[in-house]
């Protein structure tokens, strides 16, 4: 069996480094400008908070609904048009190409916290004050100038072969471009800069703090093996992906908020969608079985705090479980 080719490898060395410098500060530049503007005139108009409100909904949900549990866990199953449409929206959040996107992430969750993870706070970093400002920097934005790996593609080729997925990660460039230049169609330059920019940075901005404050701070419902965490604030920001220590135990469940208390936007839109025929084959674990991969985890814990291997022919390792609940690729 020959092997599909690698998708086009990202932009490596310099290159690579400048681009993401200006992607990093662009977005970030429009903020004086638009408070500036807001000033002098003082409004911002109804017009550009709804054009930002819905594109910061939009392309976060491309990226959550899209990017994360779609592409990357295959947690549903949808029409092409439709997984077309929803990672177009993911593209337009400019967080790199999908195929690129779901590499970086499914080796955050075989490596969870260890070598290999790319946005680690803590694999490569220690426990003091200074190195947990590294560690969180690092896992913030900084992982994103580092040159991808030289496996890069290793994980996602199944998804290369994909002739919609194909499509949106060749034409990545021109939905960045579509989501600043509808903005500035609907509501001119300040509508360029708060639904184009400040909507690019806000929703970038959530998204990370998944990667960082999600691996540092907020409650363990489950003990993975990672330091991943459930942080309220952060699920309120990414439309449910702070409950982010829920989908590290279960990465290929649709729903990551496990009660009504665990705010989770994304699995109410996988709902809706389901009622309406558009998406189907919802992967969910019954409550029974998160109870019982709870218990599971507990008890890998609990032998290996007491110096032991979980050497239980019941048992696999983490990075097993990982695999597992990555989607298969
Ligand atoms: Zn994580
Ligand atoms: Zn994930």
């Amino acid at each position: 069996m020959v092997d599909s080719p690698p998708p086009s490898s990202p932009p490596q060395g310099w290159v690579h480094k400048v681009i993401i410098t200006i992607w990093a500060i662009g977005p970030l530049l429009a903020f004086p400008f638009a408070i500036r503007r807001a000033v002098k005139t003082r409004r911002i108009g109804k017009k550009v908070v709804i054009t930002t409100v819905i594109g910061y909904l939009l392309t976060g949900q491309g990226i959550t609904l899209g990017f994360h549990r779609l592409a990357t866990h295959d947690a549903f199953k949808t029409h092409p048009l439709v997984k077309g449409i929803i990672l177009a929206l993911g593209s337009a959040a400019a967080q790199g190409p999908v195929i690129t996107w779901v590499d970086n992430h499914r080796r955050h969750h075989i490596n969870a916290d260890q070598p290999g993870d790319p946005h680690s706070p803590h694999a490569d970093f220690g426990d003091g004050w200074w190195e947990m400002t590294k560690g969180f920097l690092h896992s913030h934005i900084f992982w994103l100038f580092k040159d991808s790996p030289e496996d890069f593609g290793k994980f996602t080729k199944r998804m290369q072969d994909d002739k919609t997925v194909a499509f949106i990660d060749r034409t990545f460039v021109g939905w960045v471009a579509a989501g600043l230049i509808i903005p500035f169609l609907i509501a001119g330059k300040s509508g360029l800069l708060w639904a184009g920019l400040i909507r690019m940075a806000l929703v970038n901005h959530a998204t990370f703090a998944v990667n960082s404050i999600c691996h540092m701070f907020g409650s363990r419902r489950f003990e993975t093996k990672d330091e991943s965490r459930n942080n309220w604030f952060i699920a309120l920001l990414t439309g449910g992906e702070g409950n982010h220590n829920n989908h590290h135990a279960n990465a290929k469940a649709a729903y990551h908020g496990l009660t009504w208390r665990e705010y989770d936007l994304t699995g109410y839109v996988i709902r809706a969608l389901s009622l309406f025929g558009l998406v189907w084959d919802v992967h969910q674990p019954t409550e029974e079985e998160i109870e019982a991969r709870r218990e599971q985890l507990a008890r890998r814990a609990a032998i290996e705090a007491q110096g032991a291997q979980p050497s239980l022919s019941s048992e696999r390792s983490p990075v097993e479980l990982s695999r597992d609940t990555v989607a298969a690729d």
